[in-house]
């Protein structure tokens, strides 16, 4: 079960709210009544940018039991809290649709368990000035976000706001580098001690295999089937959840951005590699050892260049970042050794002519495989992510000339990461939310275990 919220753009304001269960088309009961509202109560967010608005679809759910309706209303308040920021309990009853006792109720039960807390009073035309509700930002997450060399360690309350931060150098050796991780994690957590951590988000490299937890394959990581949510875990007595930077990607734009509500999409990052992340029927395909994804493992090529994979001619010998500045290189003849892809960035936006042919060139082999993606997968929404971003509107143009349109087809909608690094750190903290946020979590207690203690 997922309750999708669409945001408006720019404004970040809730535009509506919908939640599967399953299959199902939804409708909404509430202690056996069944409710249909037009949900037009969302003055309070932003009255100017929702007078724009032609018409708010109906909030929709349903409920196969008492026990379940409760779950589900508890969760959908919790939800309705974590993006409203500050609300009153007349607001929510009126965004929910459910009726004022039960919101009351909900309400309550939530407070009592430190999911939520009771803040400064709010504004009211008549009468009593409202307590507004927010999430109980003493809660916090520990992100993780894993790239070849170096890893982002962050901690985030649950509203998503980063409190610290550190960049910590790490290395092809994975125990050595779970030691500095670890290190990091207790100084970034010790920078607020206030914050109750309920759990670590990790973003990584590569694909992990669902049943164990261990790496299936990161070639660009260099740890081999090393089980990094048990180091971690081991290390910080906190529960972990692990995932492709791909999929974390598609996480962080349903979560807090641009595919709320969009059931197919495929995000496509690209960096060192290509990893690409699949959501179709609004599921994030994993495969069934977590594999999954690996279009920058097709074979575009042929004999084609040794891959990170062992194989040779994979899309991303062609189109990676690596592969731009290969053919950069053999442009210019010779480049220093120090001449990164972000060197290659500034120097196709000032516009000098091997970066901009080798940037060209990379396009143009990104939109080899994208062809594939789309005649495999027909997204309604391609979201590309990764240093590439930063000359969009110089490039992008390469793509729609070179996909030729499929049969009927309109090509998807494509698009970009507005902010490539907090968007995998948003989507690492979205893994860890989305087990607290859902009906069977949100009836439990949050922990207030210290960090670095699996013992108590
Ligand atoms: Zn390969």
């Amino acid at each position: 079960m997922r309750l999708l919220c669409e945001y408006l753009p720019r404004t970040g304001c809730l535009l509506r709210l919908r939640l599967e269960l399953g299959d199902e088309p939804a409708l909404i009961r509430d202690e056996g009544r069944r409710i249909e509202t037009v949900n037009d109560g969302f003055g309070f967010m932003n009255e100017r940018a929702l007078r724009q608005l032609a018409h708010v679809p109906r909030l929709a759910i349903q409920a196969s039991s008492s026990e379940t309706a409760r779950d589900t209303n508890r969760t959908i308040i919790l939800e309705l809290i974590r993006l409203a920021g500050a609300v009153s309990r007349a607001d929510l009853a009126r965004l929910s649709g459910l009726q004022k006792s039960t919101v009351s109720a909900i309400v309550e039960e939530l407070l009592v368990s430190r999911w939520i807390c009771e803040g400064e009073t709010g504004f009211s035309r008549h009468g009593r000035r409202p307590l507004m509700l927010g999430v109980n930002n003493e809660l916090g997450v520990v992100i993780l976000d894993l790239h070849p060399g170096n890893a982002i360690v962050a901690i985030s309350d649950f509203s998503g706001r980063f409190l610290a931060q550190e960049n910590v150098p790490i290395s092809s050796q994975p125990h050595r580098s779970i030691t500095q991780l670890l290190a990091a994690i207790k100084r970034v957590t010790n920078a607020e001690p206030k914050k109750a951590i309920q759990g670590v988000g990790i973003s990584v490299p590569g694909r992990v295999d669902p049943s164990t937890g261990r790496l299936a394959f990161a070639p660009n990581l260099k740890w081999g089937p090393f089980d990094i949510r048990k180091a971690i875990a081991d290390g910080t007595g906190l529960p972990v959840e692990i995932e492709n930077a791909a999929n974390v990607i598609i996480l962080a734009e349903r979560w807090f951005g641009s595919l709320s509500g969009v059931q197919d999409a495929v995000a496509i990052n690209v960096s060192e590699g290509i990893g690409t992340g699949i959501l179709a029927g609004g599921h994030l395909i994993s495969g069934w050892n977590g594999m999954a994804g690996e279009f920058g493992h097709m074979r575009v090529e042929t004999p084609g260049l040794l891959c990170g994979c062992g194989n040779r001619g994979c899309w991303e010998t062609v189109a990676s970042n690596h592969a731009a500045l290969r053919y950069y290189r053999k442009l210019k003849g010779k480049a220093p050794s120090s001449f990164t892809y972000r060197h290659l960035l500034i120097d196709a936006q000032d516009q000098k002519a091997e970066a901009m042919a080798a940037l060209r060139y990379q396009f143009v082999q990104i939109a080899r495989g994208l062809q594939t993606i789309l005649a495999g997968l027909s997204p309604e929404v391609v979201l590309f992510a990764g240093d590439i971003v930063a000359v969009w509107p110089y490039f992008s143009g390469v793509l729609t000339e070179e996909v030729p349109k499929m049969l009927n087809a309109r090509l998807p909608r494509i698009i970009t990461t507005a902010d490539y690094g907090l968007a995998r750190l948003r989507g690492a903290l979205a893994l860890v939310l989305q087990h607290h946020f859902s009906p069977a979590s949100s009836r439990s207690v949050p922990r207030r275990m210290p960090v670095g203690d699996p013992s108590r």
